[in-house]
């Protein structure tokens, strides 16, 4: 079995577990797992209660299993004010409701870090589509943090050597939005781990989500 934490399509195969991301105006709960939560880059303020709202009803969904994507992008034109207000409105409902929070975060892992310890948030954290250094990796991961690996492993060779770095109970591989599949993915991991990141991964699985 493969566990693909993060994905924006469905691919309907019976040998994948995967959360597919959805947005709360644009939802179908019918799928086996899913994941709902407001994107930085698709932020409104004179709609975001009324989309917090329906995350909050979704979330109480057992097929739901995340909060998310949500998080801050120092990369985008939307002030990081507005940025935080939004994704500390969703933490709160994900700690209500005790479900993970898959975090996009663009340049921001400091305020991410801050605004865990800040509202001393209990459930699990996972930065998806990691692709930084050992140093921010090892700041994340002392504060208690997952990390998602995909897209950045199989383009940056130099990924690799951070992913080695990693715990192994604090790992995630995704697929977000590219072409390879979450089996290109295991392999690429394999290949560096030289572990069984099959078995590593279903145990962070079953663990995070309580599968
Ligand atoms: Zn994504």
């Amino acid at each position: 079995m493969y566990f693909n934490i993060h994905t924006h399509s469905f691919s309907n195969n019976d040998e994948i577990i995967e959360l597919v991301n959805q947005y709360p105006n644009d939802i179908d709960v019918s799928l086996p797992y899913f994941t709902v939560g407001i994107h930085p880059w698709y932020i409104n303020e004179d709609t975001f209660l009324d989309e917090l709202a329906l995350i909050e009803k979704y979330l109480q969904l057992p097929n739901c299993k995340a909060l998310g994507e949500c998080g801050l992008d120092k990369r985008i034109e939307t002030s990081l004010e507005v940025q935080k207000k939004v994704a500390i409105a969703q933490l709160l409902l994900a700690e209500k409701y005790k479900k993970p929070v898959i975090l996009h975060c663009v340049a921001a892992y400091q305020e991410v870090i801050e605004i865990k310890n800040k509202l001393q948030l209990t459930v699990p954290l996972i930065i998806h589509g990691f692709s930084k250094n050992e140093q921010v990796a090892n700041s994340l991961i002392k504060n208690e943090f997952y990390l998602s690996f995909g897209k950045y492993l199989l383009r940056n060779p130099e990924l690799g050597n951070v992913l080695k770095k990693v715990p192994l109970n604090n790992i995630f591989l995704e697929t977000d939005t590219i072409n390879e599949t979450i089996v290109d993915v295991y392999e690429k991991a394999q290949s560096i781990l030289q572990v069984d990141v099959s078995k590593i991964i279903e145990q962070n699985f079953n663990r995070v989500f309580n599968l």
